[in-house]
C-alpha cells in the first residue's frame, strides 16, 4: 500500500521526504509471514532482486523476495531514470534492447505503474570529438538493428530550443525512454505478491546454509528459509556478502549526487544530456539533474583491496571522480569483516544506505541546470541525495551461477546501468533459474571472469 509522501516546507533548500528519504519512493507494505520454504530465495529488493522475482512467479516459481530496508530504497531509487540503447557497450546491448520491449509489456501484464514511457532521448554537444564518437556508436548500432539519430547542427539546435541557444549537433534515441525510479522496483515487487510470491522488508539475509556444498537454505534475521536456490542481488553490499561465502567479487562503489527540482510551467525536453549537466523528468512533473559521471570515490578497506583490478576503470573516468570522505566507512557496505549468522550484521545496522549528497555536487548542478535550462530555476531545490554505484572492473555485470556453490546466483555489479536493464536482466535471471531458453546471450556476464585479477574491457560508457 502507497504512504503518503509530503514534503516538509521547502524555501529552495534541499529537503527531506517524511517517510525520511530525500528521493521520492512509493512504499509497500510487507507480507505477513517468512515462509519456511521457497522454491527460491532473492536477496536484495532493488530493481533486480524485484524483477527477477517476478519473472520467476510468472513461472509458476515460489519466491520469498528479502529486503533488509525498504524495496527501491537503494541504488534503484536514486538513479535518473534512464533506459538506453544509447551509447551501450556492446555486451549490454541485447539486454537494454531486449529491457525496453520488458518495460512496456510488464506495464500492459501487471496494471501496475513504472512511470516508464519511450520518450527519447536527446543528446546534444559542441564537441567535434564527442559528436564523432556518437557517430561511431550510431554505426555500431546499425549492425545491431538499433535506430538512432545523428543531428545536425541545426536540427540539434532546433530539438534543443528550450535551451535558447545553438549546438553544433547531437543525438536523438527514438525508441529509448525513462521510468520512475520511485515507483519501478515498488511496481515489480507488488506484481510479484499479485501472483503469489512474498515481499519481506527490514529483513537482511545474514547468510547462506549449504549441504554437500548446495545451497540448503537461507539465514535471515527473522529466521532461516529452506531453499535450494538463492539469487543474490544485494547491489552495493555483493563484495561482503560473497566474502563471507568465499567468493572473491571485486567491486567499488561510486558516490553520485542528484539533485530534483518541481515542476515548471515550461515544456523542456524529457531527458536531455550534455556534457555539463543532465535533465530528466520524473513522472511527477519535478525534474532530476545531474553531472554525468561526476562522483566520489570513498576510500574503505575494500576499496584498496581491489584498487589494482580499477586501474583501467578509473583511467578511463577519471575527469569527474574526486576524492571523498567518512560515507563510504560510515555506509559499512564495503566491510571485509566476517560476520556470524546468529547476531546483528552490518546490513541490519544500516538499513538503507543513504549516503549524503556531495554539497559542492548540488550546487555546480543546480547552476549548471539553471544556465542551460533557466526554466529550471523557477521553484529552487525540492531536494538532493546520493547513491552508491556499484561497479565491476570491466563495468558490466556479473549474472549467472557461481562455480564451487551450486544453487547459488550472483546479479550484482551494474555498473551504473541497472536501472534501464532491469527488466531485461531480471528476466534473464529467471530463465538461468528455470532453465528456459536464455532472453540473450548469458555468457559476457559469467561471474567466473572474477575469479582472476586480470583486467577485461572497460565498458565504453
Ligand atoms: C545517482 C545514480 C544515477 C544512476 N542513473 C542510472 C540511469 O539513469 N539508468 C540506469 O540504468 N542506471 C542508473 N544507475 C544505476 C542503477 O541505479 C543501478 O545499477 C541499479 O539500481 C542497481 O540495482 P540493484 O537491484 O542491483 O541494486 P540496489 O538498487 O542497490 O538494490 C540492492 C538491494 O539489496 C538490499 N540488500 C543488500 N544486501 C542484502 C541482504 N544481505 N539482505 C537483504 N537485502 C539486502 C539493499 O538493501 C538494496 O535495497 C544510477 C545509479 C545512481 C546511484
Amino acid at each position: 500500500m502507497n504512504m503518503p509522501l509530503t514534503m516538509h516546507p521547502s524555501n529552495g533548500a534541499a529537503t527531506r521526504l517524511t517517510h525520511g528519504l530525500s528521493q521520492p519512493l512509493r512504499l509497500l507494505e510487507s507480507s505477513p509471514r517468512l515462509p519456511a520454504h521457497a522454491d527460491v530465495v532473492v536477496i536484495g529488493g532493488g530493481i533486480i532482486g524485484a524483477f527477477a522475482a517476478y519473472y520467476m512467479a510468472r513461472r509458476g516459481v515460489c519466491v520469498a523476495l528479502i529486503e533488509k530496508g525498504r524495496i527501491g530504497a537503494e541504488q534503484s531509487s536514486r538513479n535518473w531514470g534512464w533506459c538506453r540503447q544509447q551509447n551501450r557497450d556492446a555486451r549490454e546491448l541485447p539486454m537494454a534492447t531486449r529491457s525496453l520491449e520488458l518495460w512496456e509489456q510488464f506495464a500492459a501484464d501487471s496494471g501496475e505503474d513504472t512511470g516508464f514511457s519511450r520518450c527519447g532521448l536527446l543528446y546534444l554537444s559542441d564537441d567535434e570529438a564527442q559528436i564523432a564518437q556518437w557517430a561511431r556508436w550510431r554505426d555500431f548500432a546499425r549492425t545491431a538493428g538499433v535506430t538512432t539519430h545523428m543531428l545536425s547542427g541545426r536540427e540539434a539546435t532546433e530539438r534543443g530550443r528550450a535551451t535558447g541557444r545553438t549546438w553544433k549537433g547531437g543525438v536523438f534515441s527514438p525508441s529509448d525512454g525513462t521510468a520512475d525510479p520511485g515507483k519501478a522496483s515498488p511496481a515489480a515487487a507488488a506484481a510479484l505478491m499479485k501472483l503469489g510470491g512474498t515481499v519481506h522488508q527490514n529483513c537482511a539475509a545474514r547468510g547462506i546454509e549449504t549441504e554437500g556444498g548446495r545451497v540448503s537454505g537461507v539465514v535471515t534475521e527473522a529466521g532461516t528459509i529452506k531453499t535450494r536456490t538463492v539469487v543474490y542481488a544485494g547491489g552495493a553490499w555483493g563484495s561482503s556478502f560473497c566474502r563471507q561465502l568465499g567468493i572473491r567479487f571485486p567491486q567499488a562503489t561510486i558516490r553520485q549526487t542528484i539533485v530534483r527540482v518541481a515542476p515548471t510551467t515550461q515544456a523542456l525536453p524529457e531527458a536531455l544530456h550534455t556534457t555539463r549537466v543532465s535533465v530528466t523528468r520524473r513522472s511527477d512533473g519535478s525534474y532530476n539533474l545531474a553531472i554525468s559521471g561526476r562522483g566520489r570515490v570513498d576510500p574503505t578497506l575494500q576499496l584498496l583491496r581491489y584498487a589494482p583490478q580499477f586501474v583501467p576503470m578509473f583511467a578511463k573516468r577519471w575527469r569527474n571522480v574526486f576524492p571523498g570522505g567518512l560515507e563510504g566507512i560510515r555506509g559499512g557496505h564495503e566491510t571485509l569483516a566476517r560476520w556470524r549468522l546468529d547476531a546483528t550484521t552490518p546490513m541490519e545496522r544500516v538499513r538503507i544506505l543513504d549516503p549524503r549528497p556531495d554539497r559542492a555536487a548540488v550546487k555546480q548542478t543546480y547552476d549548471r541546470a539553471v544556465e542551460l535550462l533557466p526554466a529550471l530555476g523557477q521553484a529552487g531545490i525540492a531536494s538532493a541525495w546520493a547513491g552508491f554505484v556499484d561497479s565491476t572492473p570491466d563495468g558490466v555485470p556479473g549474472i549467472g551461477e557461481v562455480a564451487g556453490i551450486p544453487g547459488f546466483i550472483l546479479a550484482a555489479g551494474f555498473s551504473g546501468h541497472g536501472f534501464g536493464i532491469g527488466p531485461g536482466a531480471g528476466h534473464l535471471i529467471a530463465d538461468l533459474v528455470t532453465g528456459d531458453k536464455p532472453i540473450f546471450d548469458p555468457a559476457p556476464f559469467n561471474p567466473a571472469r572474477f575469479a582472476q585479477s586480470a583486467w577485461g574491457k572497460v565498458a565504453d560508457f
